[in-house]
Order: C-alpha cells, then structure tokens, then sequence
C-alpha cells in the first residue's frame, strides 16, 4: 500500500479539497471542479482509494479538534416540566408526542398561527438541528426550514455528506412570531419543554443549534453568536449526552453573505467530530 511522500503534499491536498467544497458551499459556482493537470502544477499527488493518510496529519486535527471543545458541560435541568404533570409528558413515540402538543394554547402564538411545526426528519437520529422559530412559509407548510433558508440549509448538509431525512430539523418554538420577530421570553418558557421532550425521546448525540437563539436558549447563556460557535459542547438532559454546536441561521446567511466561511467551518467542524466518535 502506498504512503503518501511527506506531510506537506498531504495538507495541499487538504487545502484545495477544502477550498473546492467551501466554493461549492458558498454557492459560487456549483459544477466547480479542478483539472488534474492544475494539480500538478501544485505538486499535489492524486490520492487514490486505499491510499494511507500520514499519522502526523490526524495529530495535527487531532490537536485543532481538542482545542475547540469546551471544558465545561451544559447539564440541563427538567425542573420546569416536571413540576405538573400533563399528559403529553408520558409521550414514548414521536408521532404521540406530535398528536398530542400540536393543538397547544399555551401561549398567544396559538391565536396567529396557520400551522404547529413539530419539525421533520429521522426520529431516531444522532443528529439533530435545532433553529429560532417558524418563519412565514414554515407556517404556511408546517414543515421547518422551507423557502430560501430551508433550501441553503439543505446545500449546508449536503456539503457535509447529511441529507435532510438523515436528521431530526425543528424548531425552539413550534408557532410563528408574528411578522417574524423574535421569540418572547415568555414564549421561551412554555414552548421550550417540548423540544426538550423531542430531545428526550430522539437521544442525538450530536446537536446544531442554528442562530443566537437557538445557541443562547440551548446552552442558557447571553453570547452573542460569534462567542459560541466554532466550540463544541458537552450537553447532558436526562440520560441524553451530546456534542453541541452553535453556527449561524441560513436566513442570516442568505442576509451577510461574509459568514459563509464561518459557517463552513463550523459544519466541517460538526461533521468531523461526527465522523470521530462514529469511528470509536
Ligand atoms: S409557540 Fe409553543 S407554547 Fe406557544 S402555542 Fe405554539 S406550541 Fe404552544
């Protein structure tokens, strides 16, 4: 089996392999590809299948990986849904936490919204990715992340090798804010317990938080987004233990397109660690 000649032909290869899938990401030029006879020019060997990776480049990711995750733990507690005992509590499927919550009134979103988004995808999931709240088109099709936003966060996992049905998409909040403004603290507060119950029931071991919201309410703290996100965090609910993560929401994305490349980061980053502990 062939080795490759030194480390620095290696990391070349990293480099425009990296650089070819971000253009692909940042949606500049979909059919993007480098001619093998470029590479040359770059001293950069082809690998071919059943090549070895150099152990000293896996060190060098490995120490890039642990530096990025956070000491602490995010333990949550289930005080505030245990203190009264509703019926949708004692959900031990999806589909019966879904039929019992979707006609909630807990909060005054109820009044304004077409449809309860419980969110789509595997119910039995590692992964699952967690956003602010409906926007206009989720509401009108029940269903989260739809329209141009929904459409990039679909480009966002297919860059990192997820489809859509692989993970479990939903929502903080499962009712649409009126004129799309932010979610209420109060809202917050009543809604908040039944994703926590999706948590429970679906146990991923590997969470995206998408937006300030989202990263602020998983993780209760204030950071503004650039604080969280490129780390990863140990959360613990219940008997769930997973690596979470924070990045930008795609709608803020298709807004500044400059956090981009740091989003790229972040799901190469998420896929990554994905792809570590699948292989422990
Ligand atoms: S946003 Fe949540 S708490 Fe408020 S009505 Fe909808 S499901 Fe119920």
């Amino acid at each position: 089996m062939k080795t490759y000649r030194n480390l620095t032909t290696e990391l070349k290869r990293n480099f425009i392999e990296d650089s070819i899938n971000y253009l692909k990401f940042a949606g500049k030029n979909k059919d993007f590809s480098v001619p093998v006879e470029s590479l040359k020019n770059y001293e950069i060997e082809i690998p071919k299948p059943g090549d070895d990776i150099p152990k000293k480049t896996e060190n060098i990711l490995e120490k890039e990986y642990k530096s990025k995750i956070e000491d602490s733990n995010i333990v949550r507690d289930t005080g505030s849904i245990s203190l009264i005992r509703e019926d949708w509590m004692d959900s031990d499927k999806m589909t019966v936490l879904d039929e019992k919550i979707n006609k909630c009134a807990k909060c005054p979103l109820h009044k304004t919204r077409t449809n309860f988004v419980f969110g789509t995808g595997s119910h039995d999931s590692d992964v699952m990715l967690i956003g602010e709240a409906p926007g206009s088109e989720e509401d009108i099709h029940g269903k989260p992340f739809v329209g141009r936003a929904g459409k990039l966060l679909t480009d966002i996992l297919k860059a990192i090798n997820f489809t859509r049905d692989e993970v479990f998409i939903c929502n903080i909040l499962k009712c649409r804010p009126p004129e799309n403004r932010n979610p209420l603290p109060e809202e917050i507060v009543k809604c908040e317990p039944y994703l926590m119950k999706q948590i429970e029931l679906i146990r991923p071991r590997f969470i995206l938080c998408l937006g300030t919201f989202a990263g602020q309410t998983m993780l209760r703290a204030r950071e503004p987004l650039g604080k969280m996100r490129g780390k990863i965090f140990n959360f613990k609910y219940s008997d769930v233990n997973a690596k979470l993560m924070v990045t930008y929401h795609p709608a803020a994305l298709l807004r500044n397109p400059n956090w981009k490349r740091p989003t790229w980061e972040d799901v190469q980053l998420f896929r990554k660690e994905y792809d570590k502990e699948k292989k422990n």
